[in-house]
């Protein structure tokens, strides 16, 4: 940050503007705006600066003069804005010897503050800058913002501020203070008041204060954050996550999304991998429901799906025995993810009538797997969990399961990300190809006939994956189709 934006408390105190020409006097007329009394320092005064001064003759006089360091006595902040360069400079150098706050208009070098672009919805003060550097830019925001923002929130503004100390009194903490005000803001009173029906919308927060609990009881939302890309969370989840108070994450969840949370949100990593040990699963249902019972709004963000391979039930056995209030997000699962982003529909009427998710997971090393429930060659199969028993797997599959060694295969490493990498084949092939590539975790395995639509269908070009150790997809007919246009 170049500058820190701050505001300034500026009612009844003086402040000086040098030079009287239409610059200085747009200065003085911000400063006047702002509760400041201005006196105008010049030897003569514009046709502007004159209006000003007959305008607001309480609030705004004369210093006829040429500019001296004198003038700064007792001066809270100043202004210059002469055409002479040199009074400029020496106004700056002064204030500067002095700590007094000074603008110089057009010099950002001679500033120790800057004015920002100013969008204003009565005490709603929105303040833009790029630090000098692209004045016209914050500009065009700032007319953006303008559109934005409709006029009646400074009319909301004011009605919160004047329901504020008594808010405060009725609640001890400030969790459950922010939480009033979001669900305020969020419902009938904000409509009634961006409508113009203040004294309605008055009587209605009125009405929300008086049957508000005085604590808010915690709880906790179970959020599913997807397979990767931030781009695929749900606007609940959005929603849900910038309320939270806490956030509780784990490795799967990528890092763009847990800086969706609120920056004064705490933050609880509790996945395994970073210190190569996890927190055990009791151990963070415990958290959270501790967390709940302190009154905090708790995010619990899980990678994908929280009913999918999450343990999600768990946690939630855990709150429901101890009375702890729980929502649940649903979030875009790995096998819908990477499917979409390789280009393999789950399902597809000519090749796969189902679909079937499986664990891959192995206990002591053996997998725990069905295989005879396999061996329909319409149905898709997913494996979450398996790339360490990819070539278990494959045989899993072709011996017992009788399925073809020809039946096409995919592994999707990352998938969604920037780093998403596909690797595809047969039942034959798959496992010494993943071999060869190095594909690590998170990685999921897609079985079935329409996994060869990734030759055709794939669509998603991540920056980073791209790896030439990588089988590049065939050109399909679409593709054949469009080079020969
Ligand atoms: N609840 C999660 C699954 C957790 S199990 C969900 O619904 O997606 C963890 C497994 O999910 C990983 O071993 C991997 O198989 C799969 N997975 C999760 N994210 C993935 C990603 N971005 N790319 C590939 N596989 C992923």
């Amino acid at each position: 940050m170049e500058h820190l934006p701050i505001y300034m408390q500026l009612h009844g105190r003086e402040a000086l503007v040098v030079g009287a020409g239409p610059v200085a006097t747009r200065k003085a007329a911000l400063l006047l705006e702002a509760g400041a009394r201005v006196r105008l320092r010049a030897p003569a005064y514009s046709e502007a600066a004159e209006r000003l001064l007959r305008e607001q003759p309480g609030s705004i006089s004369r210093d006829p003069g040429v500019y001296d360091s004198e003038c700064l006595d007792r001066v809270a902040i100043v202004i210059a804005a002469t055409d002479d360069a040199e009074v400029n400079r020496q106004v700056s150098e002064d204030c500067v010897v002095r700590s007094i706050p000074v603008n110089v208009a057009d010099q950002p070098e001679l500033c120790s503050f800057i004015l920002p672009a100013i969008v204003e919805r009565g005490p709603l003060t929105i303040a833009i800058g790029s630090g000098g550097r692209a004045p016209v830019l914050v500009r065009l925001l700032r007319a953006k913002i303008e559109s934005l923002i409709p006029a009646g929130y400074g009319r909301l503004a004011d009605l919160a501020g004047r329901l504020r100390d008594r808010v405060r009194a009725r609640f001890d903490h400030v969790n459950a203070r922010r939480a009033f005000w979001e669900r305020a803001f969020a419902g009938p009173a904000t409509e009634l008041a961006l409508a113009g029906r203040m004294d309605a919308a008055e009587a209605r927060l009125e009405q929300e204060l008086a049957d508000a609990a005085t604590s808010t009881p915690g709880e906790v939302y179970l959020i599913g954050a997807g397979p990767g890309d931030p781009d695929l969370l749900t606007f609940r989840a959005l929603r849900l996550l910038q309320q939270a108070d806490v956030v509780v994450y784990d490795r799967l969840v990528s890092s763009e999304v847990v800086n969706l949370a609120r920056r004064e949100a705490e933050r609880f990593y509790v996945g395994k991998e970073r210190d190569r040990h996890c927190v055990p699963q009791a151990e963070i249902s415990a958290l959270l429901s501790r967390l709940a019972r302190e009154g905090k709004r708790v995010a619990r963000l899980k990678g994908g799906d929280p009913f999918v391979f999450g343990r999600g039930g768990e946690e939630l056995d855990v709150l429901a025995a101890d009375g702890v209030a729980y929502q649940v997000v649903p979030g875009i699962t790995a096998a819908s993810g990477c499917a979409a982003y390789s280009g393999i529909p789950l399902t597809h009427r000519d090749h796969a009538q189902s679909v079937r998710f499986i664990t891959g997971h192995t206990r002591e090393g053996r997998l725990d797997v069905d295989w005879d429930q396999l061996n329909d060659p319409h149905e898709t199969l997913v494996f979450y969990m398996g790339r360490r028993a990819l070539s278990a797997i494959c045989q899993g599959l072709k011996g017992v399961a009788q399925r073809a060694g020809s039946t096409p295969a995919a592994i999707i490493e990352n998938g969604t990300t920037n780093q998403q990498r596909v690797v595809s084949g047969t039942l034959d092939t798959l496992a010494t190809q993943a071999e060869r590539a190095g594909v690590g975790s998170p990685s999921l395995i897609v079985v079935g006939d329409v996994a060869a639509c990734h030759q055709r269908l794939a669509w998603f070009k991540p920056d980073a994956g791209a790896d030439a150790a990588f089988p590049q997809p065939m050109p399909g007919p679409q593709t054949a189709a469009a080079s020969a246009a």
